[in-house]
């Protein structure tokens, strides 16, 4: 698993009533059981990602973009420990007006991009 994006866009303050915090890995590691994963697709989203969520209590749960083979996983759904860390913050500049998205020396945006820690 990929360490944390934070994304602050706002399609991801809205689906999750806050931030996106999502880790990844190929979707080839991610086994889905049962049938309640449903998938909405991110209607502003550049990247045409799709989110997934629990159909049954509704937990945003995945994030994906067609055009990558890794998918990525709210970490909010993960059991501790995870062992992941906060690589840096997406969209920033997207930020709602009570976030203040902190002075943390994590890259953001266009340094996280060109880093090795990438979106997926
Ligand atoms: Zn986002």
């Amino acid at each position: 698993m990929r360490d944390i994006s934070v994304c602050h866009c706002v399609e991801c303050r809205r689906w999750s009533g806050y931030l996106g915090a999502f880790s990844a890995t190929k979707a080839e590691n991610i086994v889905v059981a049962g049938d309640a994963l449903r998938w909405a697709v991110s209607p502003d989203s550049d990247r045409h990602f799709r989110r997934g969520f629990c159909g049954q209590c509704g937990s945003s749960v995945l994030l994906q973009s067609p055009d990558s083979e890794y998918l990525s996983v709210a970490v909010g759904t993960l059991d501790r420990p995870t062992g992941l860390r906060i690589a840096g913050h997406w969209y920033s500049h997207h930020a709602g007006d009570w976030d203040d998205v902190p002075d943390d020396g994590l890259p953001r945006d266009d340094e996280l991009a060109r880093s090795e820690r990438r979106w997926t």
